[in-house]
């Protein structure tokens, strides 16, 4: 069957075994790594209408549904066996309503490469992700770790509603008054979420005025010392300040002049903050305080940066066409406790892209009510970067022993983004949340239609080891 031949169905309907099927199932995955899952068909759709069709046809012919908006998922878990897989890439329009500052956008929509333009014509903001290729639509469903998301908190925070298909086929608003179950499982379900978003409409906020960073470049052998400092200075860095270390092989890092790269691994710290002036900026950095090991780093620069700036750095860090081993935890581990076990991380790495992060979250307040719900002091994502399928066992029982022995002392659970359930499960939602969502699931879906969370062990899903 062909679109040529289903009239229901505007976008390009292909069968397996249909010419086109291969760039179809995996073309649009960010992680070279692609998966040995094969869908039914794939529907890259022309319009939500098409969502629609999908759903009917997916209802008609016994198979499930998987979802595909950017395909940034490392586990691409767009892609799932004998699925229709829906891709939404076509679905990126943008409109703004200037009386409510409510930008509405297709699930598709890259969150800094398009949509932070768009708003930024408009004197306006998104915490969108921080690397610029993202969909929104993933992202959003997961909670959404963006730019200057300490201050204005997760992304999914600022969904004010969303167009949905039901696993039944109807197209529905859901937000605070309508459909408010839909609503509350939009805000942190990710996959788990049982429809399928055809537009978010989003809370914008007024463009800060400057963006600053202050970027230090340390030995890996300060790693104990500058990991003690920064746990130390956490609890009182203002929220609009985002510290993020980075343990990376990248030559391009500041460097003094006369000062040259050890080569291998340098600690890369890299602290933000958006603010209404540079003076506003400088102080709000200065919180950071005196650093223990000042007068050995390696290089440091202060200074305006640029959301583009940034996006250029994160596009480095991230290349595309290489192959990912990504896992994640949040922790409340104190320093003492985290350092070697970010060692035992940050010493193997080994490739030129491979880098980790110890992200200072610290949150200081009660989440709203939605599906979102479990974070941590401090956010570890290690990313192992590589180019041959030969590596892909070796880096992944890596990525995932060494992140669980972070897990199993101090961990709390972790961030859906940065996970591979195939491979290593924790929690991901507040025990009372997953009950809430699964009684929802099964409420919206009950013939389990929506693919839902990919994992190796469904029983095993949503519990902390
Ligand atoms: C290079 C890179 C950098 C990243 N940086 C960040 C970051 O800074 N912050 C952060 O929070 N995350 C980050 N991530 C993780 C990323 O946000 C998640 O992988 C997210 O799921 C990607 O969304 P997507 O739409 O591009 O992915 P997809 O692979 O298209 O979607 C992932 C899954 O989400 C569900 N889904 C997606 N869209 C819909 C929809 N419209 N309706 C229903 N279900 C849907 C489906 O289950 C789908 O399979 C990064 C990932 C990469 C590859």
């Amino acid at each position: 069957m062909s679109a040529a031949t289903t009239p229901t169905v505007r976008g390009r309907l292909t069968l397996r075994g249909e010419p086109g099927y291969e760039e179809a199932r995996v073309g649009r995955v960010f992680n070279a790594r692609k998966p040995d899952r094969y869908p039914a068909a794939v529907l890259e759709v022309a319009d939500a209408e098409d969502v629609v069709a999908g759903v009917h046809l997916a209802i008609e012919r016994g198979w499930s549904l998987s979802v595909r908006s950017g395909g940034h998922s490392w586990a691409a878990w767009s892609v799932r066996d004998e699925a229709l897989l829906l891709d939404l890439g076509a679905l990126r329009s943008l409109s703004y309503d200037e009386g409510t500052g409510i930008v509405s956008a297709g699930p598709a929509t890259m969150g800094a490469l398009e949509l932070a333009p768009f708003l930024a014509e408009r004197g306006r903001a998104f915490p969108g992700g921080h690397c610029a290729t993202v969909g929104i639509g993933g992202y959003l469903l997961q909670g959404g770790q963006g730019w200057n998301g300490r201050a204005k908190g997760w992304a999914c925070e600022s969904v004010v509603a969303v167009d949905v298909v039901t696993a039944e086929g109807e197209h529905v608003r859901a937000d605070a008054e309508q459909n408010a179950d839909l609503y509350w499982a939009a805000r942190g379900a990710g996959p788990g979420f049982p429809g399928i978003v055809t537009r978010f409409h989003l809370q914008t906020y007024p463009e800060p005025e400057v963006m600053w960073h202050d970027t230090w470049t340390f030995r890996l052998d300060d790693a104990e010392a500058v990991i003690h400092w920064l746990h130390d200075v956490l609890p009182r860095l203002d929220r609009r300040v985002e510290p993020v270390m980075a343990a990376t092989r990248l030559p391009e890092v500041p460097l003094y002049d006369g000062v040259e790269h050890p080569g291998g691994t340098v600690l890369l710290l890299h602290a933000t903050c958006m603010a209404d002036s540079a003076e506003e900026a400088r102080d709000l950095l200065a919180g950071l305080g005196e650093c223990p090991v000042a007068g050995s780093e390696l290089g440091h620069v202060t200074g305006p940066t640029t959301m583009a700036q940034e996006s250029v750095a994160q596009m480095d860090q991230n290349p595309d066409g290489y192959r990912y081993a990504v896992d994640c935890a949040w922790t409340n581990a104190p320093a003492e406790t985290l350092a070697p076990l970010l060692l035992d991380i940050w010493r193997e790495l080994d490739t030129e892209h491979s880098f980790s992060i110890w992200y200072g979250w610290a949150p200081t307040r009660e989440l709203p009510d939605m599906a979102f719900s479990v974070e941590g002091n401090v956010y570890v994502a290690t990313y192992l970067i590589y180019p041959d399928a030969e590596d892909d066992a070796r880096y992944r029982a890596r990525v995932h022993d060494r992140t669980a022995a972070i897990a199993r002392d101090g961990g709390v659970g972790v961030y859906l983004g940065d996970t591979d359930f195939t491979a290593r499960q924790d929690r991901f939602l507040s025990p009372e949340h997953y009950a809430r969502l699964e009684e929802i699931r099964a409420r919206r879906d009950p013939a389990g239609r929506i693919a839902g969370y990919l994992c190796k062990d469904r029983e095993g899903l949503n519990i902390h080891a």
